[in-house]
């Protein structure tokens, strides 16, 4: 026999089931625009007038302010401008006593350049559908996922129930850089009992991610007409020594004992030579190479700890050189500045999410440690806000011809849906069969 929690789930699948093509439309719509960083504000006001007209929820924006953000040990340094970037936040209110606990459904909407574009197959701003995939930038990470946290609640409302808790919408900014936009928002207020952040992770559980930072190595050259390259210093060349320092310090961090939760990867802590500039002219030799990369490090480790490491590192590898020791190059740091985490998967949230995930998968929640950062990190390390990572299926993020499996969208919806119900309570109708 069915019992009235069963009826309620189906009537909100049912929900779900009814409003997919609107679900897909509104995700190829978000998917259109190019928000890639400093571009984010026609998606967001996009959501923001979705959130407020079509759900009725309470909307605010936030603009972050790196002034009374920058004490904050999770803030990134960052140079460029906030100015109507917004982080969107639609609150659904439940409304008399509440009987359950408030959650955050939270996803950023910033995504990377597509270039080189010549190499898609697809236009990275179609959202073309082929078979049950979905190609784009974005698609994967992580607008999916926007898509399905926000149809989740939706469904719920439009299937007559009433959640007894607070949930909170956030669609935010800068999460492919800084974190910054997150960050904001919390620092705002806007806080829940616990966050679910649906990146493309293939609807396992997240519950540890590495540290990552950002750095920046200028080296010097002695510039000179190609005529006389010989008593030249290039740059370019010389910068060769400073990516080999850098792969020599990834080999370090990788061979030293690996954290509990990356025991069983081979290689936990990457570093991306990211971006290299240098030169303007073929037959000039280049007096400046700047060298830009990621570096990812293990939970644990304080992200000023690291800085001063790499930065100890890189000199005392220069010292070794006869023209950088005499040149030393510059190091600086920008961008993520991102403590890695690791929190017990014995806890409620992963409770009622396995409770969620089982309903639609038919089998136990995996759970996953993943070797790059998420917003996940504030909740977890600064507010004791229990925070993971639950999304759909997809591939070729950050690379040309990204897609989205659209069916495990549905699926995260309905997961979410469930996890709703389940962590929130309700009351109101439930819908006869
Ligand atoms: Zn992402």
């Amino acid at each position: 026999m069915k019992t009235e929690n069963d009826l309620t789930l189906e009537s909100v699948f049912e929900q779900i089931d009814a409003s997919w093509e609107e679900e897909v439309d509104f995700l190829q719509k978000i998917c259109q625009f190019p928000s890639t960083l400093g571009n984010e504000a026609p998606v967001q006001h996009f959501i923001a007038d979705f959130l407020e007209k079509e759900m009725g929820l309470a909307v605010s924006k936030v603009i972050p302010d790196p002034e009374k953000l920058s004490s904050h040990p999770g803030y990134s340094e960052s140079d460029w401008s906030y100015d109507e970037r917004p982080v969107v936040i639609g609150e659904y209110r439940s409304e008399g006593k509440k009987k359950g606990k408030s959650v955050i459904f939270q996803g950023h909407i910033d995504v990377v350049s597509p270039e080189p574009v010549s190499f898609w197959k697809h236009d990275p701003w179609g959202a073309e559908i082929v078979g049950n995939k979905m190609y784009g930038r974005g698609t994967a990470d992580m607008k999916s996922g926007v898509a399905a946290m926000i149809f989740a609640l939706k469904a719920v409302r439009d299937a007559g129930i009433k959640l007894s808790s607070d949930v909170m919408i956030k669609t935010v900014t800068e999460e492919e850089c800084t974190g910054n936009g997150a960050l904001a928002a919390i620092e705002e207020g806007f806080k829940a009992d616990v966050a679910l952040i649906p990146e493309p992770l293939g609807q396992k559980g997240l519950i540890a991610q590495v540290g990552v930072i950002w750095v920046k190595v200028k080296v010097k050259g002695l510039g000179a007409h190609t005529e006389r390259a010989d008593k030249a210093v290039n740059s370019i060349i010389e910068s060769y020594k400073m990516i080999n320092a850098l792969l020599d310090f990834e080999k370090a961090l990788n061979s030293q004992e690996k954290h509990k939760d990356f025991t069983d990867h081979p290689h936990p802590y990457n570093i991306n030579i990211g971006k290299i500039h240098s030169g303007d002219w073929p037959s000039t030799v280049p007096s400046e190479c700047i060298v830009e990369a990621r570096v990812g490090f293990p939970p644990g480790v304080k992200p000023q700890d690291l800085k001063d490491d790499l930065k100890a590192y890189l000199l005392a590898a220069a010292q070794k050189d006869e023209w950088l020791s005499e040149n030393p190059p510059e190091i600086s740091f920008y961008g993520f500045h991102a403590e890695g985490f690791s929190i017990d998967p014995n806890q409620e949230l992963f409770d009622v999410l396995n409770d969620a995930h089982m309903v639609t998968e038919e089998k136990p929640l995996e759970f996953f440690s993943f070797t790059a950062t998420t917003d996940a990190r504030f909740y977890n390390l600064y507010y004791g806000i229990p925070a993971t990572c639950y999304g759909p299926t997809g591939g070729a993020l950050h690379a040309p011809n990204e897609w989205v499996d659209l069916e495990s969208v549905k699926r995260v919806t309905k997961t979410y849906a469930a996890f709703l119900l389940k962590w929130c309570g309700y009351s109101g109708k439930v819908i006869e069969e």
